[in-house]
């Protein structure tokens, strides 16, 4: 059963470049050990501005280590924006508002096999649910990055295939990776796709996957954000992919 969202105060424990443009914010409190969730969800983080309404962003749980009370919430640090800047800025000691757990995308537990597709936003996601797979489930990730120094590794010895492509060859295309999930050969049965990322993308992947014959009930999309716009005050692209 889902957990109810609520609301946590949560105190940054660590801050960790996991590569050079995804950094990893490790929150803690004495109560997260009252924390559940399911591998695809988030958590909406408020951020308080002095000369604006406060706005809220979205982050995917990366790892929760209910023992340690800690949660993980890993960050592309793309250039602006007040959800990128509180990463950049973060320190052990800062607190920071939190609502979750959020969002209805998790993983299908009756498909056959899986497939992930998305830019380095999706890779947090990607990487919990692959990571929370029954052992040996067939899983197929396309993830489109900066370059090959923000690749990252599914943890555990079962390795699910990863299909990495890098931006620095297609700047501000996605042509590669969609061509990839066109051309892929994918495993026998009923597949669930989950897509995840920028607005036009999610379109592209999901356009791609349906001209393949997938039935819409099973792609999970989900756009995060929109190239040249912030996202709205809840943490959403204001245009949403179809
Ligand atoms: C359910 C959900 C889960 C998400 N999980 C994660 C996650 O785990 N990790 C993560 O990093 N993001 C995740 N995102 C995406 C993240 O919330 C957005 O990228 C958001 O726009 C970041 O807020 P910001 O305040 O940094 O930038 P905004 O104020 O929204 O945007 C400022 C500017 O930055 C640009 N921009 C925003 N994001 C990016 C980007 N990734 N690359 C390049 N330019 C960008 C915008 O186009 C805009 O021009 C998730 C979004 C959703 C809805």
């Amino acid at each position: 059963m889902l957990a109810e969202p609520r609301t946590w105060h949560l105190d940054v424990a660590a801050v960790r470049d996991l590569t050079p443009r995804m950094r990893r914010v490790r929150l803690t409190s004495p109560d997260l050990d009252r924390f559940d969730y399911l591998a695809g969800q988030d958590m909406a983080l408020t951020f308080r501005r002095a000369d604006a309404p406060p706005v809220r962003r979205r982050y995917t749980i990366r790892h929760y280590d209910r023992d340690h009370r800690l949660l993980d919430l890993d960050f592309v640090l793309h250039g602006d924006g007040p959800g990128m800047k509180w990463a950049q800025a973060a320190r052990p000691g800062d607190s920071i508002e939190v609502v979750g757990p959020r969002g209805k995308i998790m993983l299908v537990p009756h498909a056959a096999w899986h497939l992930f597709a998305g830019d380095a936003t999706a890779v947090p996601g990607a990487l919990a649910m692959m990571e929370a797979l029954p052992r040996g489930v067939p899983a197929l990730a396309f993830l489109q990055v900066d370059d090959r120094e923000e690749r990252q590794s599914v943890e555990g010895a079962w390795g699910p295939q990863i299909s990495w492509h890098y931006e620095e060859q297609a700047p501000n295309g996605a042509a590669g990776l969609v061509a990839s999930v066109a051309g892929a050969a994918l495993p026998l049965g009923r597949g669930h796709a989950y897509l995840a990322g920028e607005v036009a993308l999610v379109t592209a992947l999901k356009a791609t996957l349906q001209s393949r014959g997938w039935a819409a009930e099973d792609i999970s999309a989900k756009a995060y954000w929109n190239r040249g716009r912030a996202n709205a005050g809840h943490g959403e692209p204001e245009l949403k992919a179809s």
